[in-house]
């Protein structure tokens, strides 16, 4: 029987600069593949799927395995991992001990079985699947404007039932001295929200 495998972009052990668990040591799987192409993505390099790209479970395993850290944290990014079937390789994860995250923009169904913890960072192109929203453990808007704040609004109304889920307002990183001062300010008179902000850019590591 032929093995699962998956497009992997990169694969790297870095701090998480972003949301609920910033500045938490994780082990980050980058996906290929986005049919989203939001215009400031930064992560450009992996929407396009390239046949070279895919690697087995096993050797996703064996990568961690050779790292030689005390990975407990596994990310699972993109890209937008979910269009692909993670269940076989979240499932292996989880036997080895694993916390697992998802990144996503919920755009396509989530199994959520052994997955500790979603963040869904949706988009106005492709919104999230109404099933996702009742999924999610973090809601994170990237702004880029004020209109961005309307669109925060309308997805946190989805998730108003949803026993602790947290909800960020990130700047987009090339707007971010015009954003910043209006969402604290945004923060400071609606405080449900948190700022979240990408601080691995800030120290520099991926
Ligand atoms: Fe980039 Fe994420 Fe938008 Fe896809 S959904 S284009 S990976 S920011």
């Amino acid at each position: 029987m032929k093995e699962i495998s998956y497009p992997i972009k990169e694969f790297f052990y870095s701090i998480q600069g972003e949301g609920y668990y910033y500045g938490t040591a994780a082990y980050f799987i980058r996906f290929e593949g986005c049919n989203i192409r939001c215009s400031w993505c930064d992560t450009k390099e992996s929407w396009n799927i390239k046949k070279e790209n895919f690697i087995t479970i096993n050797q996703i395993l064996n990568n961690i395995n050779n790292n030689h850290h005390q990975i407990k944290t596994i990310v699972i990014t993109g890209g937008e991992p979910t269009m692909w079937n993670l269940h076989p390789l979240i499932k292996k994860l989880k036997k080895k001990g694993h916390r697992i995250h998802i990144e996503t923009s919920g755009s396509y169904p989530i199994k959520e079985k052994y997955v500790d913890w979603i963040t869904i960072s949706p988009k106005k192109i492709k919104l999230p699947l109404q099933e996702n929203y009742k999924k999610i453990n973090e809601l994170k808007i990237i702004i880029s404007d004020e209109n961005d704040f309307i669109f925060a609004e309308e997805q946190a109304y989805y998730v108003q039932s949803v026993t602790n889920c947290f909800l960020f307002l990130q700047p987009e990183w090339n707007s971010i001295f015009n954003v910043l001062p209006k969402i604290i300010s945004y923060v400071k008179k609606n405080p449900k929200w948190r700022i979240s902000f990408q601080m691995h850019k800030i120290l520099n590591v991926p």
